[in-house]
């Protein structure tokens, strides 16, 4: 049995190798309640238990809608495995003030700001990067939250239609989620769908996953000639893709999301 490979190698974008949310259980590991989430995966081979090493998100691959059922008493019986693992995973980072956090690939200090009608923005001082907060602590979080996402929508979706006007085409939709196990995706529909967590990274690893999912459009596959788009896109790939694989998984320490509010399970 595998620990989670950390981030797949690049963003794996084709729908159809997505696993599909099949269940939720409740599970108690070492006395306390863990959400455990079974994605059915026609690509697994056999029932696989994953902790997902920055967010400590539990799920199991089944690798047939017949296996769904086994999946929750398989994760049952590895309770002590996923329990060290759990173990491993860094505490998350909150987003309040004084925290410490990545912005676009630079250690920035939440602070509180006053006299700006806008609510949330970046300043400097003696050196020091600053996201500055106005309001009451107990909103800093929440703010810091939608000022990040906000400014993710606007440069994935900037950075989209640039690059597919090299292409000479157009996304129809560029989406901003947060998924776990992928950096971005694309659709045969030309839908973009990218993760908020890539305003965190430097902008050459953005507008590397951004050219990737962009390439996408033209290549569905990751064929030479896709890596050709993407190379006359943004030159070479292996800088960002190193980045992702050496540090991407710690952009899921901040403000991790709420672990899914578990159904019962039935069956
Ligand atoms: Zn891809």
């Amino acid at each position: 049995m595998g620990k989670e490979k950390s981030m797949r190698k690049v963003s794996a974008s084709r729908s159809s190798s997505r696993s599909q949310l099949a269940a939720r259980a409740l599970l108690r590991i070492d006395g306390k309640p863990v959400s455990v989430t079974v994605k059915l995966n026609p690509r697994a081979r056999r029932l696989i238990v994953k902790v997902h090493p920055s967010t400590g998100e539990v799920s199991v691959v089944a690798p047939t809608k017949r296996s769904i059922d086994h999946a929750i008493d398989f994760a049952r019986g590895e309770t002590e495995w996923i329990a060290e693992r759990l173990k491993q995973v860094p505490p998350a980072v909150p987003l309040g003030l004084g925290a410490r956090i990545l912005y676009r690939g630079e250690e920035h200090v939440i602070r509180r700001g006053e006299g700006r009608r806008t609510p949330v923005w970046i300043d400097r001082e003696e050196g020091n990067r600053i996201i500055r907060v106005t309001g009451q602590s107990e909103h800093t979080a929440r703010r810091v939250l939608d000022f990040l996402k906000r400014e993710a929508k606007k440069v994935l979706e900037a950075r989209a239609f640039y690059y597919a006007e090299q292409l000479g085409t157009a996304p129809k939709h560029v989406t901003v989620r947060d998924t776990a196990s992928r950096w971005g995706s694309c659709s045969t529909q030309r839908s973009l769908s990218f993760s908020w967590r890539l305003i965190l990274a430097p902008a050459f690893v953005l507008d590397y996953v951004v050219a990737h999912e962009v390439a996408h459009m033209r290549e569905m596959n990751h064929g030479p000639r896709f890596w050709r788009l993407v190379e006359d896109l943004i030159g070479n790939a292996e800088k960002p893709q190193i980045w992702l694989r050496e540090k991407g998984s710690a952009l899921h320490r901040y403000m991790p999301k709420p672990l899914p509010q578990p159904r019962p399970h039935s069956g």
